[in-house]
């Protein structure tokens, strides 16, 4: 899954990126609004975490813009401690949550879950195709036996085919989910980690469609 995070003040945007990364988030990182409004129009985010108090074009114009472009993509502002006005502003203008700094990224993160949950066709906190389930609060996944626990990346490979099951994705849409900006990737890598999951859940988890790319099965 990857995220923008818009933050101007660079001892938070540190710590929530590296937080963002330990959860496996592919987390992009831009310090003013006119750099948001940049990256959102060149790539395709599934959440962006805005600070409102911003450089160049401010948090609220931001808002506006994602708004006025695409009414679906989770925002979850940040904002200052006792900025009221702000919170009630940036909920008007669209935001689907907000949270007040300083925060704990325990908070941060699950209310990050619950937003895109929200958004996705998935109603429960747990993604399922009927036969493979993944629960993104654990890291864990099930096909057939007990739950496994996948690494970071393996989850968010798994995790990029369950929100769409039926849908394949190539390998860059694949490094796409799972990758942020200045992240190495190695060439095999999306095939290293599909060998990896299937190693642990089964060959049948994840399907190859020849010169395509990857799915997994919609439920019946
Ligand atoms: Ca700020």
């Amino acid at each position: 899954m990857r995220v923008l995070l818009v933050e101007d003040d660079y001892m938070i945007g540190n710590v929530v990126q590296q937080a963002l990364r330990d959860a496996s988030y592919a987390t992009d990182w831009v310090t003013d609004g006119d750099a948001a409004l940049n990256a959102l129009a060149c790539l395709s985010y599934e959440i962006v975490l805005l600070d409102l108090g911003l450089p160049k074009t401010d948090g609220m114009a931001v808002l506006r813009s994602i708004r006025a472009n695409d009414h679906r993509m989770p925002v979850v502002v940040l904002t200052a401690r006792d900025a009221t006005e702000d919170r009630v502003a940036g909920l008007d203008a669209g935001a689907d949550d907000y949270l007040v700094k300083p925060f704990e990224m325990s908070e941060l993160l699950a209310r990050m879950r619950a937003v895109t949950r929200r958004q996705g066709p998935a109603a429960g906190p747990v993604l399922s195709n009927g036969v493979l389930t993944l629960n993104p609060a654990t890291h864990e996944a099930a096909m057939d036996g007990g739950p496994v626990r996948l690494t970071g990346r393996e989850f968010a490979l798994l995790q990029a085919l369950m929100v769409r099951p039926g849908a394949i994705l190539s390998r860059a849409e694949l490094e796409n989910r799972i990758y942020g900006w200045n992240e190495e990737v190695e060439s095999n890598a999306v095939e290293f980690l599909i060998h990896a999951i299937r190693k642990k859940l089964g060959s049948k988890a994840i399907k190859n469609v020849r010169g395509v790319g990857w799915t997994v099965s919609r439920p019946a």
